[in-house]
């Protein structure tokens, strides 16, 4: 690894941008030299290949491309990145010296594209970023990591983009927080990347999403940004300028995982027994509410009745979500809590009533 791919790796945060498309020489040269006046960006990204979800849209300029990004890392000293979806795409992409290679989400759905890419780089020891699949299914992502890992590289990285949800939501791809968060517990060493831009698809979102991010301790963040962002022939609506993405850089707040602080870690540690007494109380709570779950089952066995009654489910509805509210607890955490505890409580009743 060169000495830009390394400082980019081993500095914190690590910060990747460049446009989502390299459309002409022009653009990637532009957006290159803008991006490299910001020393916190560590890695230009462009896409050459583009997998779009229809026919007809645009698709990337392809090879053309690389001699473009050769020119921009030449002119700026920013080692560069692409997203590679084929064996020819890493043949070619090594070929032209790209520093880093990045595998897209539709790809790390098919494990048959991952392996085919894993096989083109064993042996090479090439950084290599993994973003998310387009569906919330940890095992698909852990595997892609594994078929990479399996031959032999010492740099990998993970990127969270966020998931693919039916129905109308804020982001044009959820972030889900929770799987990158076990992501990161499974794989303390790997760097996690947050990808703000294709989680939020729109400029409004792009800092608070940036900035949760940073406080769930993620390792770096991945922004498009384009010299004309408006005029862009992909993702127009969720890229920035370089200026704008410098500004940004600015107002996020960075936060590190540890204080240094004797004093503070005191305190934090009060909370944190605190904490922990009220989730051994929670459990034993759910643990005793199962129990009457129980009762009830044989209850309804015995009598022949349903185990639904929906006239009393509407009513502990009702009951919990307006106390949740007296209380300052937000409606939709607590219809999932209380959600998750009723079907809990109807397989209990399930298998008294059907397994004995
Ligand atoms: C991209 O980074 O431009 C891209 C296509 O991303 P994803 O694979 O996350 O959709
Ligand atoms: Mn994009």
């Amino acid at each position: 690894m060169n000495e830009s791919v390394s400082r980019f790796w081993n500095n914190r945060p690590m910060i990747i941008s460049g446009p989502c498309s390299a459309e002409t020489a022009q653009q990637v040269m532009d957006t290159a030299i803008e991006i490299a006046k910001n020393p916190q960006v560590g890695l230009f990204r462009a896409g050459i290949w583009k997998p779009r979800t229809k026919p007809g849209m645009f698709e990337g300029v392809g090879a053309p491309a690389l001699a473009w990004l050769k020119d921009a890392k030449a002119a700026t000293g920013i080692p560069t990145t692409i997203e590679v979806a084929t064996a020819a795409h890493v043949e070619l992409a090594l070929k032209h010296e790209v520093d880093v290679l990045w595998i897209g989400a539709r790809t790390t759905t098919n494990p048959f594209s991952v392996q085919e890419i894993a096989s083109a780089l064993d042996g090479i020891d090439v950084p290599v970023l993994i973003k998310n699949p387009i569906n919330p299914d940890i095992e698909l992502w852990v595997g892609a990591l594994e078929r990479i890992e399996k031959t032999g590289k010492s740099h990998l990285g993970l990127v969270h983009r966020g998931f693919t949800e039916f129905g109308n939501t804020i982001y044009r791809n959820a972030p889900m927080w929770q799987l990158p968060i076990e992501m990161k517990r499974r794989y303390p060493n790997i760097p996690l990347i947050c990808d703000p831009s294709h989680i939020s698809g729109n400029r409004q979102l792009l800092q608070s999403v940036a900035q949760t991010s940073i406080d769930l301790d993620f390792s770096g963040l991945m922004i498009e940004s384009h010299i004309t962002p408006d005029e862009a022939w992909s993702d127009a609506a969720q890229q920035i300028t370089p200026a704008q993405l410098s500004t940004m850089l600015l107002q996020l707040i960075w936060r590190s995982a540890k204080s240094e602080s004797e004093h503070l870690h005191e305190s934090l540690d009060i909370l944190r027994t605190k904490i922990d007494e009220y989730d051994n109380q929670l459990i034993e709570l759910l643990a005793e509410r199962m129990k009457m779950a129980d009762q009830i089952g044989a209850f309804k066995k015995e009598n022949n009745i349903t185990i639904l009654q929906s006239e009393r489910w509407n009513q502990i509805l009702d009951k919990i979500l307006a106390k949740a509210n007296q209380l300052g607890l937000s409606e939709t955490f607590v219809r999932k809590y209380i959600e998750a505890v009723h079907l809990e409580s109807i397989n209990h009743q399930n298998k008294i009533m059907n397994n004995s």
